[in-house]
C-alpha cells in the first residue's frame, strides 16, 4: 500500500470518535466536479483531500472532527489517510450507518473525472483490506446501499457489486526491487575495448549502473553517463579510485573489486566477479 500519512500531510491526530471494529466498509465518491487535471498531477489529488477536510471542518450543520473518511484512494494509486483506523466515520449518512460501516473516498467525481483508473481500485482495495485488517468486517458495500445518494457514482458502484475485486483478479505482489548485479570482468572488458572505438555501440550494459553511481558521486556529468566506458568514465573512475585511497597505477580508471564492491555498496549495487 502506498500510504500518504496524515503526519505527511502536516494534519494533527484525528479528533474522531474510536470506533474497535465495524460491520465492513463503504466505498464514496465525491458527488461533485472532478477535474481530469488529476491524472497528470498527483500534487492536484493532495490540494484535493486538503480541500475536502477543510470543507468539512467548515461544515458548522454536520459539526464535523475531522476530514469524514477513513481513507481516500487516488487515481494514481495512492491511499490517502484520513481519520485513519480505530475511528468512526462521519461520511455515511447518519449515526447508524457510521456504526456500521468504515468509509473509503474514490477521488472521483460525478463530472469530469468520473471513471476510476485501475490504479484507484488497487488503491481503494488496498485501504479496505487495511481497514479489515483494524477491526472491519467483510462487507463491502457503496455509499448509496441503505441511503439515498446516488454516490458512489455508476462506475465505482458496479465495481463494489462485484466484491471490489483486484484490477487484474489477484492482489498485486509486492516484490522489492532486485539490485543491479555488475559483472567484473565484464566490465574490465567494456573498459579496455570502448576508448578506442568511440561511437561504437555500448559493449556492457553494466557500465551505465556504474556511470549512474560515478554521477551520483558527482564524478561524472550527467551528459557523458552514456553506457559507454570512455575517457571521460575512465577519469571518474579513476577519481574514484583516488577517493578510495589508492594512488599512481592503482587509480588509473580500470574497475578492481575492491573499489567496485565499495561504490556499490554506497549506491546499490552487487558486484560479481
Ligand atoms: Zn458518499
Ligand atoms: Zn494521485
Amino acid at each position: 500500500m502506498q500510504l500518504v500519512t496524515r503526519k505527511q500531510l502536516g494534519w494533527p491526530a484525528s479528533a474522531a470518535p474510536t470506533q474497535a471494529s465495524a460491520r465492513g466498509v463503504k466505498v464514496h465518491y465525491t458527488g461533485s466536479a472532478v477535474s481530469t487535471a488529476l491524472l497528470k498531477d498527483h500534487q492536484r489529488c493532495i490540494d484535493l483531500w486538503r480541500d475536502i477536510r477543510v470543507a468539512h471542518l467548515a461544515n458548522v450543520a454536520e459539526g464535523y472532527s475531522d476530514v469524514a473518511y477513513n481513507y481516500a484512494a487516488c487515481v494514481h494509486g495512492y491511499v490517502l489517510e484520513g481519520r485513519g483506523v480505530g475511528r468512526r466515520t462521519g461520511a455515511n449518512g447518519s449515526q447508524p450507518l457510521n456504526k456500521a460501516h468504515y468509509a473509503v473516498l474514490g477521488l472521483i467525481g460525478s463530472s469530469g473525472l468520473t471513471e476510476p483508473t485501475d490504479e484507484l481500485l488497487g488503491a481503494i482495495r488496498d485501504a479496505i483490506e487495511h481497514l479489515q485488517e483494524h477491526g472491519a468486517g467483510k462487507e463491502i458495500k457503496g455509499h448509496k446501499d441503505g441511503y439515498a445518494t446516488s454516490c458512489p457514482g455508476g462506475p465505482l458502484y458496479a465495481w463494489v457489486q462485484q466484491g471490489a475485486p483486484w484490477p487484474g483478479g489477484t492482489k498485486p505482489t509486492t516484490s522489492t526491487p532486485s539490485r543491479p548485479v555488475v559483472d567484473l570482468s565484464k566490465l574490465i572488458a567494456a573498459r579496455r575495448a570502448d576508448p578506442p572505438k568511440s561511437g561504437t555501440p555500448v559493449s556492457y550494459s553494466g557500465v551505465k549502473t556504474v556511470e549512474a553511481a560515478l554521477v551520483a558521486e558527482g564524478l561524472l556529468s550527467k551528459s557523458l553517463a552514456d553506457g559507454h566506458f570512455g575517457t571521460a568514465t575512465v577519469t571518474a573512475y579513476a577519481a574514484w579510485q583516488r577517493r578510495c585511497g589508492w594512488s599512481g597505477d592503482d587509480a588509473d580508471g580500470t574497475p578492481g573489486i575492491a573499489s567496485l564492491t565499495k561504490l556499490g555498496k554506497r549506491r546499490g549495487f552487487d558486484v560479481k566477479e
